[in-house]
């Protein structure tokens, strides 16, 4: 990928986030993009950090801990794949966003470390709304107690909610799925008001336009802007 590619990518997917805002009725100022970089090298990085990029998400805490000396300024680092309770120690202070709280024992090692630190570790809920045995994530049912449960813990933050939509030929078939996490999200904001639900975490590169028109404010997107080669296999 060349510079100019990465560029013209990044203003064409801003130009459909706001079309697809648009044509739901929302405003696209709330949207925030974070730009997924697994097996993208450190320079590329840069080049999307050079049109505007500050956020970048990774998937695996190697690959994020090994990157991060060697993107120059500070950026906002979200963890957006499946955290091992034995790595938390390693990443715990270092992202902005952990979007893949998906258990008790995480949220309990999460808040420990972060009550070491003195910090207080914002994090959202992964819920796995499609159900699929390969996904991580709590069922819906689950999530309404969990996040009762977790706003005990002092060093934890619950902030929103985070699916990964299933693969599908057609996005529009994804579409029922954001929904049904958009529903979760507005019930549990009713329910604890005390919690400051803020994000709702879906959308990737196939289907952001739904998930935009769905109520996303936060999209993961890795091949829109790096293309396919970089971002490879996808790991949920
Ligand atoms: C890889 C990945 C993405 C980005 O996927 P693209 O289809 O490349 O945009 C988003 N979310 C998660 C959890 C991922 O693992």
């Amino acid at each position: 990928m060349e510079r100019t590619d990465i560029r013209d990518n990044i203003i064409s997917l801003r130009g459909e986030v706001c079309k697809a805002a648009e044509k739901a009725g929302r405003s696209p100022t709330g949207i925030k993009l974070v730009a997924v970089t697994k097996n993208v090298p450190a320079e590329v990085i840069s080049m999307a950090m050079e049109e505007g990029i500050n956020d970048l998400g990774e998937n695996r805490v190697q690959e994020l801990l090994a990157k991060d000396p060697h993107i120059d300024r500070g950026v906002n680092w979200h963890l957006i794949g499946h955290l091992q309770t034995n790595k938390v120690k390693t990443v715990v202070g270092k992202i902005k966003l952990i979007h893949s709280l998906d258990s008790w024992r995480l949220a309990v090692e999460i808040n420990k470390r972060s009550g070491d630190l003195g910090i207080v570790s914002e994090v959202l809920v992964q819920v796995n709304i499609s159900g699929e045995k390969s996904k991580y994530g709590l069922g819906p049912e689950e999530v309404q107690d969990f996040i009762k449960d977790a706003s005990d813990l002092g060093g934890i933050a619950v902030r929103g909610l985070m699916t990964v939509a299933p693969m599908v030929d057609n996005p529009e078939e994804v579409r029922p799925v954001f929904r049904e996490l958009r529903v979760l999200f507005e019930g549990i904001k009713r329910a604890f008001p005390g919690v400051s639900m803020e994000y709702l975490s879906m959308g990737m590169t196939d289907d952001y336009r739904v998930a935009v028109e769905e109520g996303s404010n936060i999209l993961r997107v890795g091949t829109g802007i790096f293309g396919v080669r970089a971002v490879g296999k996808i790991t949920r």
